[in-house]
């Protein structure tokens, strides 16, 4: 098996199932990422190396290459203490703080940085045994920085795109990391990295130029063996058509009247969907809702807060500890507000099926996404790409990527309480014409910028550069 385009990032796009009958398969696990790539990868004989998310051992089929639906995929073999130390430890308790502002409080420990370096390491070499001669390899993601330059100096030949899907920080907080130096230089073993907005491609060339000593200019980071490496911003988005067409499916229309219906009929519905994350600020807007009723400015006969809180590293402890403070409020504010049969805050603690999450969004009146940090955030397009008659307000943190192109929400600072509650009062009272005005201008925009757009536009942006080395020799 020989590709000619590689895809090698932290999770392959399946997750491994029982099936009744007790035999062990896989399901394609639904994402924006799959979605953009699949044409890609098929066009391409391309082939999908990752870590299917198994910490057990005694399954050892699961590690054999396979095909699932026409895509070819390798996985990665991961032992339990390389999950905790590579994966829980220094990808998510280590680089994820950092890279999300110090939202919470990053640990730096040696071992868990050597199980980093022999798990990228592991992954360069299986890419480097799957890639034809010139491929392409597109790694993805903050759990592989240091992929890059470990594939090149297996496979020079290699055309190499590496993709950071969270942000990138500033050099007061990546100076921190003691192992920063190896990271920036795992990166420039790419021809070209791509990054959520220019900010995060600019942080990146200033601390190459300041900490490495490379010359640059403007995006280009000129390196001492002649080679280029360029950083652009390549925000992603998401299956804008696909959303459309789920939300506009009977089923859905039918689910959003029962939904309405369980919730009382309230005037307005709130919604919040995230991943139980530090970053994402769910705590703060549940207590903004809560003072909300407090104050008097909404009322529970009225107003309802739906928040889908996704289990996320349960084992990793700052996300246990923050889950039990969002219970605690939530019991706290529907002992204070709530009427039988009718909770302040409908609060679940699970995944929801993809119908169901666009039955949510077309039922919400107010999308509340409001993270102290984040890359993108898919759930603000989604709910954009939901709302078929051009109404619903979306209140968005000036701090997620979205905001930069979703200029039309209510943003908000997701520190100032005050101000997060304003806005969540004007966007529930917003005039229906104010409404329809933003919505359509934000769903023309994720209209065009669709997830596909942005594959395509790293893909041409790497195969460029490949054009263009090619002319100098
Ligand atoms: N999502 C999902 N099931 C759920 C809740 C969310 O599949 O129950 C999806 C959601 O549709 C979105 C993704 O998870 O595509 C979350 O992406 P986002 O960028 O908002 O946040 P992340 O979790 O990547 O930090």
């Amino acid at each position: 098996m020989s590709a000619d385009l590689l895809i090698v990032a932290n999770r392959l796009p399946v997750d491994r199932v029982t099936e009744r009958d007790g035999s062990r398969g896989w399901r394609r696990s639904p994402g924006g990422l799959v979605t953009a790539l699949e044409p890609v990868l098929r066009a391409n004989d391309g082939t999908w190396v990752g870590w299917p998310g198994l910490a057990e051992d005694g399954d050892d089929e699961a590690y054999e290459p396979f095909e699932d639906d026409g895509m070819k995929l390798v996985p990665i073999k991961l032992d339990a203490s390389e999950v905790e130390e590579f994966y829980e430890g220094f990808s998510n308790g280590t680089v994820w703080p950092i890279y999300h502002d110090l939202v919470a409080k990053p640990e730096f420990h040696r071992e868990w940085w050597d199980a980093y370096v022999r798990v990228n390491r592991r992954f360069a070499e299986r890419a480097a045994e799957l890639a034809a001669e010139n491929a392409t390899v597109w790694v993805h993601d903050y759990q592989l920085q240091l992929v890059p330059q470990m594939l090149r100096e297996l496979r020079p030949d290699l055309l190499i795109g590496f993709y950071l899907h969270i942000p990138f920080p500033p050099a007061e907080l990546f100076l921190q990391l003691p192992w920063r130096r190896q990271l920036l230089e795992g990166l420039l073993g790419a021809d070209l990295v791509g990054f959520q907005l220019p900010g995060g491609a600019a942080n990146f060339v200033r601390l190459v130029r300041q900490r490495v000593g490379h010359k640059t200019h403007k995006d280009l980071v000129y390196l001492p063996d002649g080679r280029t490496v360029k950083a652009a911003a390549f925000p992603i988005s998401i299956d804008a058509a696909g959303f459309e067409e789920l939300a506009a499916g009977d089923g859905v229309a039918a689910r959003v009247k029962q939904l309405r219906e369980a919730l009382g009929n309230p005037r307005r519905i709130f919604l919040g969907v995230d991943r139980l994350d530090y970053t994402k600020g769910i705590y703060a807007r549940l207590r903004a809702f809560s003072e909300l009723l407090e104050d008097g400015r909404l009322d529970v006969e009225d107003a309802v807060f739906v928040q889908v809180a996704v289990p996320s590293r349960e084992r990793v402890e700052q996300y246990r500890i923050l889950r039990d403070d969002i219970e605690r409020l939530v019991g706290r504010v529907n002992g204070d507000h709530g009427r039988i049969g009718r909770p302040a805050i409908s609060y679940l603690h699970n995944s929801v099926p993809r119908e169901e999450m666009a039955a949510l969004y077309r039922a919400a009146d107010v999308m509340v996404v409001t993270p102290y940090r984040d890359g993108m955030n898919l759930v603000a397009k989604e709910y954009v790409a939901c709302r078929l008659d051009d109404d619903g307000a979306l209140v968005l943190s000036e701090f997620a990527g979205a905001a930069d192109e979703l200029r039309q929400a209510w943003l908000i600072n997701p520190y100032d309480i005050n101000g997060m509650k304003s806005a969540l009062v004007e966007a529930a009272e917003a005039d229906p014409k104010d409404l329809s005005r933003r919505m359509r201008a934000m769903r023309k925009t994720v209209r065009q910028h669709d997830v596909r757009a942005w594959a395509d536009a790293f893909l041409a942006e790497l195969s460029s550069i490949a054009g263009s080395s090619h002319d100098k020799q």
